[in-house]
């Protein structure tokens, strides 16, 4: 994420910074301090009482007792290819849909790794087109799509998309495809279910609703995707299902896992148990809810076209067409040592983002907002000083919403 827009600020600068990206996502005190701990014997026959307990969190965190969950060394892209490679065969056809930077390259992906996807685009900020879907497993008869894939939530337009419809989808129609599902940006901090949704394998990574560096994949499976994994001829080795279900009973892994990570995550997941899963995704709505607000109050609008689709991870505002979002990122960085998330690809100029996702809370938003404006006016554009602000302290503290008196005057 560090492009040549940021440079120029390596002088030391007094105070905290200021993180809104999403992802990686601020790592909380108790987490950092976890993980400094000396190296450890990863053979010893104690090792699975750090790591057992690390899948059974994880399981609830994803939502499942039927499936099981593997925790890779790798960033969230090791997991979309540990999920393709273990499960599906080349030329096998696969439906997916894009609208946005991370669903257009899990696609890609799919097609490097030799399957033939079909791809519905959609306008980048609208969600997975769950009636296409509908429609194009409807006709596919014969079940030649082996399976559907979907982007819980698209970080580079702010966009959460339906899952439970994508499941309905299938089931309308007796379609046995695997469902395939991106929720690096929405697990543990947007509810995912992945039993009652039928999702068969679900990605994660650790850097954002988890709070954690990046470094792990987590992997649901579910037993229908372990057995389609037994009979699956495409190449892998690093990311072997097999392997894993055999080292991971006793706790072990088939390579040298990060144990420093495992700690973390360890204090990551005791974070979010003892503030309650639930509890973390109201606060996640809550508070993305303020930055709404805020956003409407300043007269701009987000490139999620509707508020169906609105996540509560991300935010991708879309700045006024006279004025530069890369502008805007780099005066935020420079001036007031705050990080945004840029506008990826066909977005780039057009947003910029707030991630509004892991350990954070109303003040935390409320300086991203007052970064954001800031920012904003020093980039030319014409927003009021403290109106996003203002907008989402009354959300906070009432929990009422502003009449939205400007987005529709753009339009
Ligand atoms: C961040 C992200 C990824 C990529 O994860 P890496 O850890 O960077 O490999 C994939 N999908 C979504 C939706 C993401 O937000």
């Amino acid at each position: 994420m560090t492009t040549a827009t940021h440079r120029g600020a390596t002088r030391p600068k007094p105070g905290m910074t200021h993180l809104f990206i999403p992802g990686p996502t601020n790592v909380p005190e108790a987490v950092r301090l976890a993980m400094n701990v000396p190296m450890q014997d990863m053979r010893a026959a104690d090792f699975g009482e750090l790591t057992l307990p690390l899948f059974d969190g994880l399981k609830r965190v994803f939502k499942t007792d039927a499936g099981r969950v593997f925790i890779f060394p790798s960033s969230g892209t090791g997991a979309w290819e540990a999920a393709i490679t273990n499960t599906l065969n080349p030329g096998d056809k696969v439906l997916m849909s894009r609208f946005g930077q991370f669903s257009h390259l899990w696609a890609e992906m799919a097609g490097r790794l030799g399957l033939r996807p079909e791809v519905i685009d959609v306008p980048w900020g609208a969600g997975v087109p769950v009636e296409d879907y509908a429609a194009t497993l409807a006709a596919d008869t014969r079940h030649e799509i082996k399976a559907v894939f979907a982007t819980h939530n698209e970080t580079a337009t702010g966009v959460a998309s339906d899952i439970a419809g994508v499941r309905a989808a299938l089931d309308a129609c007796d379609h046995p495809a695997l469902l395939f599902v991106d929720g690096v940006s929405s697990i543990g901090s947007i509810d995912f279910r992945m039993d009652e949704w039928g999702v068969d394998l679900a990605v994660a990574g650790s850097q954002k609703g988890f709070m954690m560096p990046a470094g792990l994949a987590f992997l649901g499976v579910s037993a229908k995707a372990l057995a389609a994994s037994a009979g699956c001829t495409q190449r892998r080795a690093y990311f072997e299902f097999a392997d894993m279900v055999r080292m991971n009973a006793d706790g072990f892994f088939p390579y040298t896992p990060p144990t420093q990570l495992f700690h973390g995550l360890k204090a990551a997941l005791e974070l979010l148990f003892a503030e309650g899963l639930e509890a973390v995704f109201a606060r996640h709505a809550r508070l993305a809810e303020g930055v709404r607000q805020g956003v409407f109050a300043w007269g701009l609008d987000l490139c999620a076209l509707e508020p169906r689709w609105y996540s509560d991870t991300v935010s991708a505002v879309l700045v006024p067409e006279d004025v530069d979002a890369r502008e805007v990122i780099r005066i935020g960085y420079e001036r007031y040592r705050t990080s945004f998330g840029s506008g990826l690809s066909q977005l780039a100029g057009h947003v910029f983002r707030i991630g509004h996702l892991g350990d954070l809370n109303e003040v935390s938003c409320l300086a991203a907002l007052a970064s954001a404006e800031m920012s904003l006016r020093d980039a030319g554009a014409a927003v009021e000083p403290g109106a996003g602000v203002a907008a989402a302290q009354e959300w906070f503290r009432t929990g009422e919403r502003q009449p939205r008196l400007h987005a529709v005057a753009a339009e």
